[in-house]
């Protein structure tokens, strides 16, 4: 695939350039112990990790666009400054749902946003509702605050189970302090139809709080699929996650939101800490209007999913169906040691996500990444070999 980029990372902004310029005249520096990644977790230079293809964290691998660089280089001046000025990120997400400003908080990252869904809403040992896979990162969260966790399996063909989750609430009503729906589901990558989305909201009490993640929202292709915003200005108890992590390859630069009715958010806001990057809020506004190099990240995006996925179907490798920027492919035996083998090859892969242990989930990086990824995978899985186990 012919890929033209749309941003020149020559232009990268001065300070950040001299941090790296740093970082590699030090190529002892250990990266730091903490993240997903089991590469980050061994001792890996910077070196060494800039030089691997990484598609272990669904980030977007072709960094933010032109408009977005320019937008935080000239907010570079306000670095100095905590909440303001702004940008006008509040109104501008507003405008763009539009919701009143008042139906709108930021987080850094919609990490953010889930942790303090957490916090505010399973207070008074209340549980969170959701499947397993799903985002774990939302029930680290509900565990670090010894609230319970019902996790229910995802049906045979790992989409998630709706009625289950209706019982589930019903079962355990005043007790539920929200219902976690990732939606399209990570690590899975499969949507919940917006038929499905009403059943639940219609099958569970009015006021069990629904949280919808929609951090892969921007690269759904399936018509069945909707965002659940509309359900903010019905009234309904929904809170919608949204991050400028990954259309818009702002992950480094920590910013997420949430839209939801007002009562809803001033439970939430007492928890926020408002620590929103001073630069990022300027880059997101310019990202929300910068529209055509996201239909670019997306459209690259999915070509490359399905040609990378038919490439695996072709050596007899089954693959979840996805609308994201990733994909999990059934490797037919366990994960953890296959994630190392493709790490010694200098490709990074997702992390194992019980009780899915035989998956493997697989980022969608550049076509180069791709390339190094499928070239990893048919030494780690010789034809002969797979063609045996192929359903
Ligand atoms: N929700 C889902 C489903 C995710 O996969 C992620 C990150 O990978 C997040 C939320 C958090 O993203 P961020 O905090 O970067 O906005």
């Amino acid at each position: 695939m012919n890929v033209v980029y749309p941003v020149s990372r020559r232009r990268f902004f001065g300070g950040v350039a001299t941090a790296v310029g740093y970082l590699s005249l030090k190529p002892h520096l250990r990266l730091w112990s903490q993240g997903a990644a089991p590469a980050r977790r061994s001792q890996t230079t910077v070196a060494e990790y800039d030089a691997m293809a990484k598609l272990a964290n669904n980030e977007n691998p072709y960094g933010p666009p032109e408009s977005v660089l320019k937008a935080m280089t000239d907010a570079f001046k306000y670095a100095n400054r905590y909440g303001y000025p702004d940008g006008g990120i509040v109104d501008a997400i507003a405008k763009h749902h539009g919701v009143p400003p008042e139906n709108v908080m930021l987080g850094a990252g919609s990490g953010e946003i889930l942790s303090i869904a957490c916090t505010a809403l399973l207070q008074d040992d209340k549980k969170v509702v959701g499947v397993e896979p799903s985002y774990n990162v939302l029930y680290q969260n509900a565990a670090a605050l010894k609230a319970d966790q019902i996790k229910l399996p995802l049906l045979k063909d790992y989409r998630q189970d709706i009625p289950a989750m209706i019982r589930a609430v019903k079962h355990n009503y005043r007790d539920v302090g929200f219902v976690y729906l990732c939606n399209p589901n990570n690590p899975t990558g499969r949507t919940v139809s917006k038929q499905e989305v009403a059943q639940l909201l219609d099958g569970i009490p009015d006021d069990v709080p629904v949280l919808i993640d929609e951090a892969y929202h921007h690269f759904v292709e399936d018509p069945s699929y909707a965002t659940s915003l509309p359900y903010v200005l019905q009234g309904r108890q929904v809170i919608i996650a949204r991050t400028f992590s990954k259309i818009s390859a702002l992950a480094g630069m920590r910013l997420g939101y949430a839209v939801a009715p007002r009562e809803l958010l001033q439970r939430m806001r007492p928890f926020g800490t408002g620590t929103i990057n001073a630069i990022v809020k300027w880059g997101g506004v310019a990202a929300l209007n910068d529209t055509a190099s996201q239909a670019w990240v997306k459209k690259v995006n999915n070509e490359l999913r399905s040609k990378t996925t038919a490439q695996l179907h072709a050596m007899g490798y089954e693959t979840i169906p996805s609308e994201c920027n990733f994909f999990m492919v059934h490797i037919r035996k366990p994960v953890q040691p296959v994630i190392e083998e493709f790490r010694k090859k200098g490709v990074l892969v997702g992390r194992p996500f019980p009780p899915m242990l035989e998956h493997l989930r697989v980022s969608i990086g550049t076509p180069e990444e791709m390339g190094r990824f499928m070239t990893a995978f048919r030494e780690i899985f010789p034809a002969g070999k797979a063609a045996s186990g192929a359903k």
